[in-house]
């Protein structure tokens, strides 16, 4: 699936890990390319439009991973993966609701962290053959094949996860989700952590669809659309 146009852009200071990491992705056929810096990441990313990013939280320089997120993600859905090295980074990273698809903590098996960004990849590329446009709502339309939402024909840019729960949440119209049965039918086997991570990509999609999408939440259960 990867070929020499998968573009993967490795935002890392640590060159230890960053070499190890672009040597993983070559090996698999990926194109990476590296940056050690905040600044230097969005030259980078602006230069190469990768097909997915994996973004270190703590870099030295003027910004930080988060404030990269925040910037790609103020113009792109394009996935990205966090790599964070302690808990109070993850917490921050699900915190500030920045929209990131993924994480992982160092020190982590850089086979494990391919698997991941090829199964993110997929996900992504997944041709859908079902009928793809699903109204929400008067205003709301969630396109399938085109992984659109649009609010009153505008299209909204939601991140990757964000999109997959909401066509979850779509698919299963009518019925109270449990978050256990949300992080497993949306995360699947790629997650490893806790329901707030649903609680947070909710309260994003509310934000960004807007009151006219009628997902109510269900005390003590979770969540239903309708
Ligand atoms: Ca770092």
């Amino acid at each position: 699936m990867a070929n020499d146009e998968t573009v993967v852009v490795i935002v890392e200071d640590d060159p230890n890990i960053s070499d190890l990491v672009e040597l993983y992705l070559r090996r698999d056929g990926f194109r990476p390319y590296q940056a050690e810096t905040g600044e230097r990441a969005l030259e980078v990313i602006s230069e190469r439009n990768p097909s997915l990013i994996l973004l270190d939280v703590g870099l030295p320089g003027e910004l930080d991973g988060l404030d990269v997120c925040r910037r790609v993600r103020a113009e792109s859905a394009v996935p990205i993966i966090f790599l964070t090295a302690r808990d109070d980074e993850i917490d921050r990273v699900l915190g500030l609701e920045l929209g990131a698809d993924d994480y992982v903590t160092k020190p982590f098996s850089p086979r494990e962290l391919v698997a991941r960004v090829k199964a993110i990849l997929r996900r992504v590329e997944a041709p859908r053959t079902q009928p793809t446009a699903i109204e929400l709502g008067n205003t709301v339309v969630l396109d399938s094949a085109r992984r659109e939402v649009t609010v009153n024909d505008s299209p909204v840019a939601l991140a990757t996860r964000e999109f997959d729960l909401l066509r979850y949440l779509a698919e299963n119209r009518g019925i109270a989700l449990s978050r256990r049965q949300l992080l497993d039918g949306v995360w699947g086997d790629e997650w490893i952590g806790d329901d707030r991570t649903v609680d947070v990509h909710v309260r994003q999609l509310r934000k960004k669809v807007g009151d006219d999408l009628s997902l109510t939440t269900v005390w003590g259960v979770g969540y239903r659309l309708d």
